[in-house]
């Protein structure tokens, strides 16, 4: 008894939501796992019995454990510890009286949570991939790139709006994709966004929401937008999760949740997004909380986002940072554009070594 107990404990003293998901992951598999074994041909009849019988008697041994009133050792209990969740209790009577031996073991559950979380949630992000073109790393901010259709690629605003000439040395005035040559044609855009939007492209997919959304190239629609957004987040564009707390912070065709907001905000932050790291940065410094809001803008600023690092500026400032923090948000900075820099040579190397491959 002892032991089952601290093999459930050890799975749910993670953070509450991964927690669940992996208690659920741990028994598909092992459901699965047990599946493939039936499909022994010799001796089919035999195995199927075994298994699901095993099947079983795990299930049910599970729901007593589950179940059973860490006050009095009832089984049946449904009444959840509303705080930690962790144990069951037959009734409000039942929960009251264990309250005072189930108080400490409940903050240190969510201490520990918390802990976990934030483990999760302060660490440095992998840098953002580069445009295929000039081989700088991607701009920070969405407005600073373009998602081309025609390609699928991601290519920065410098390569969009770089000047094209011809041989004699003239600018002409031709509209093509700078990385596929493709001619830009508004009609043909929309088809090829949608054609890649039903091949489930995420990036695509992000975008007809954010058309949604702007009422740029179609009728605003927020809740189309956010059925998209959540589609491309699902697809692994977690950015899109910036633009979900966006709507959810904002109140656009959802009410008002600062909490959801701040939930997106930090999936999104945790996968490198550095628009939802400084909304999280500002949303800390709006609650005092200005170790945490610090926290997260050195981040920002070391993925490259310099209005992060004017918001350091100005918190240390107005006497709530120190000059320390301020030096090292300086310093993450200069690393950034020096990383941006080497990356900018070795490009630079390895085309020459191509060119001279081909002569
Ligand atoms: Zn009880
Ligand atoms: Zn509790
Ligand atoms: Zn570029
Ligand atoms: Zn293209």
């Amino acid at each position: 008894m002892d032991d089952i107990s601290q093999g459930i404990d050890s799975v749910s003293i993670s953070d509450g939501g991964i927690a669940a998901a992996v208690a659920c992951d741990m028994s598909t598999s092992k459901k699965e796992d047990m599946n493939s074994e039936k499909k022994c041909t010799s001796c089919k009849q035999n195995l199927d019995n075994v298994k699901t019988n095993e099947v079983e008697i795990d299930a049910s041994a599970n729901d007593m454990i589950e179940s059973i009133c860490v006050n009095c050792g009832k089984e049946g209990a449904k009444n959840t510890c509303n705080k930690c969740k962790q144990v069951k209790y037959c009734n409000a009577a039942c929960k009251k009286r264990h309250r005072h031996k189930h108080k400490k073991d409940c903050e240190e559950h969510l201490k520990r949570v918390a802990e976990l979380h934030d483990e999760k949630l302060f660490k440095q992000p992998q840098p953002k991939e580069d445009c295929p073109i000039c081989f700088l790393c991607l701009p920070t901010y969405h407005k600073g790139w373009k998602y081309m259709a025609c390609c699928g690629k991601i290519i920065c605003s410098g390569c969009i709006h770089a000047p094209v000439y011809d041989d004699q040395g003239n600018k002409v005035d031709n509209q093509k994709c700078p990385f596929c040559r493709t001619p830009y044609r508004k009609t043909e855009e929309k088809e090829r966004e949608l054609k890649r939007v039903e091949a489930n492209d995420p990036l695509a997919i992000n975008t007809l929401g954010c058309d949604y959304r702007d009422g740029t190239k179609r009728h605003r629609d927020y809740t189309k937008a956010l059925e998209l957004f959540h589609r491309a987040g699902e697809l692994g564009y977690t950015e899109a999760y910036t633009s979900i707390g966006s709507l959810y912070f904002n109140g656009k065709g959802v009410k008002v949740d600062e909490k959801k907001a701040l939930h997106y905000f930090e999936r999104a932050a945790i996968a490198g997004d550095v628009y939802a790291r400084y909304n999280l940065g500002i949303s800390e410094e709006d609650t005092g909380n200005f170790d945490r809001a610090v926290k997260h803008l050195m981040i920002a600023v070391r993925s490259g986002d310099n209005c992060s690092l004017e918001e350091i500026k100005r918190i240390y400032s107005d006497g709530h940072a120190t000059k320390d923090d301020y030096t090292k948000s300086l310093r993450l900075y200069q690393e950034y554009l020096g990383e941006v820099k080497s990356r900018q040579r070795d490009e630079a190397a390895a085309f020459d070594q191509d060119y001279k491959y081909i002569d």
